[in-house]
């Protein structure tokens, strides 16, 4: 039996001005495509012949480019052509793929795909908690299994259950019909997997995939960022020969997570700017701020000045700024020879922001790392007159690891605070903070979603109301 291999990938944030062109797209094909997924060695190890259609996957952004979206796209249907005799197929996507002009990159890809394997093949899709699932993606899967952890640890482990759903549909010939219940909440960072109501929904979703009528289960968070009326949580379920008894202990969970999504709590203190101001100069240090509405981990640009500009107003004491995306200043510090003196000047990155003059001098240069360790560009440390040092890049990046500042020479312990472009604190720099701020930045990643002009959304969405003072 034969299966079609693929993964197309990106977060998409609508809130975000910039489209992701195809540029920003990491690919592989043929054998290099096939051997990237996971899910392959479950197939092969089970006897199945495995044909890869590609492997296109970028880090979060704005909207995908239609025009990108589509000839990448091509590339994969163009594969499945040739394989109308396949018995089934996996797919991993991220969930949230928003192309501009199209909607859902999934539902799209799903539909598209359909029209060349027909009906009749069951389609098992791996996915991110943090998936926004649509009714056309719905429809046309036969098995849809989640991340089960934020932050996120457990990408082999779900697409091996992604895997091995669509190897018990082939091989006991099963047909299961794919149901979604629907929690109205936009979950951003406050939703980690080892607080409430998760840990709790979790350990259900646990006891009631036991039964044998479920094929695959998943809770999803949503990616809240985007302005779309399938935006949000939801329990998802497989099933087969099932009476009404399966499907019922399934909308029990989606139940209990409508009556405990006030139970949803920041991990750390959640603040406003001027709070954060206040806050930093008491707390043991370093203090760790996300930036969370520059988030560039959630399709953010991480290049907003907004909150640098607070803490230089609010002397805040030695500061490291890690890092802001500016291919201008990068390109005018890094002409200059370390410990060059120089004025420069910040241009205000978006509504929020004011532009910034700042002198000092430049410290080194080094090297860029992005989300998962790979190089990705070069950075200059600069030192400012007021105390505080900002790494500007020539990428857009966030600091997730002790790694990212070694490489550019810098020790989070030789300063008050550190502003990382992040939302929740990633595991791998959780352990260098001693202790923690949520701020409250405005962007295109904000907490606070009264503040985004959503358009799309239908009904009432419950959201975490943050501390204004
Ligand atoms: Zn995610």
């Amino acid at each position: 039996m034969k299966i079609l291999v693929g993964s197309y990938q990106c977060e998409s944030n609508t809130f975000s001005p910039n489209l992701a062109k195809k540029e920003l797209f990491y690919r592989l094909y043929g054998e290099e495509a096939k051997n990237e997924l996971v899910a392959t060695r479950v197939f092969e190890a089970e006897g199945f012949s495995v044909v890869p259609l590609g492997y296109a996957v970028a880090l979060p952004s704005g909207s995908v480019c239609r025009e990108d979206y589509l000839e990448m796209l091509e590339e994969f249907l163009t594969e499945a052509r040739k394989h109308t005799d396949a018995d089934g197929v996996y797919l991993y996507f991220h969930g949230a793929m928003y192309v501009d002009g199209i909607g859902s990159g999934e539902e799209y890809f799903v539909k598209r795909l359909r029209e060349i394997i027909g009906n009749e093949i069951p389609i098992s899709v791996a996915s991110d908690f943090h998936s926004n699932v649509s009714d056309g993606l719905r429809e046309n899967i036969q098995a849809l299994s989640g991340f089960r952890t934020a932050p996120h640890t457990d990408y082999d482990e779900t697409e091996t259950r992604a895997a091995n759903a669509l190897v018990r549909i082939l091989k006991e010939n099963l047909k299961p019909t794919l149901h979604l219940f629907r929690v109205k909440v936009l979950f951003a960072d406050a939703a980690q997997t080892a607080g409430e109501p998760y840990r709790t929904l979790l350990s259900m979703l646990r006891e009631a995939e036991q039964d044998e009528r479920v094929v695959s289960a998943s809770i999803y968070n949503g990616q809240p960022w985007v302005d779309a009326e399938f935006v949000g949580a939801c329990v998802a379920v497989s099933l087969v020969n099932d009476n009404g008894e399966a499907y019922a202990k399934f909308k029990a969970i989606a139940d209990y997570y409508e009556a405990h999504k006030t139970d949803m709590k920041f991990d750390m203190p959640a603040l406003s700017p001027d709070a954060t101001v206040k806050a930093v100069k008491d707390l043991p240090k370093p203090v760790f701020i996300s930036d969370s509405g520059d988030n560039s981990t959630a399709g953010a640009d991480g290049e907003s000045t907004f909150l640098l500009g607070k803490m230089l107003d609010g002397e805040t004491g030695r500061g490291l700024v890690a890092s802001l995306f500016d291919e201008k200043t990068y390109a005018a510090l890094s002409a200059l020879p370390d410990g060059a003196m120089t004025s420069i000047r910040l241009a205000a990155k978006d509504e929020y922001s004011k532009a910034l003059e700042l002198s000092g001098r430049v410290v080194r240069k080094g090297v860029i790392l992005g989300f998962v360790g790979e190089r990705v560009g070069e950075g200059v440390l600069f030192e400012s007159e007021e105390g505080i040092d900002v790494i500007f890049s020539n990428a857009r990046t966030s600091f997730t690891t002790e790694a990212h500042f070694d490489e550019m020479g810098v020790k989070p312990a030789d300063y008050d605070w550190v502003a990382l472009k992040m939302g929740y604190l990633w595991p791998g720099v959780d352990g260098l903070a001693k202790s923690r701020i949520f701020c409250l930045t405005p962007g295109s990643s904000t907490n606070d979603f009264s503040t985004l002009n959503f358009k799309n959304l239908r009904g009432e969405y419950y959201y975490i109301l943050p501390d204004k003072s």
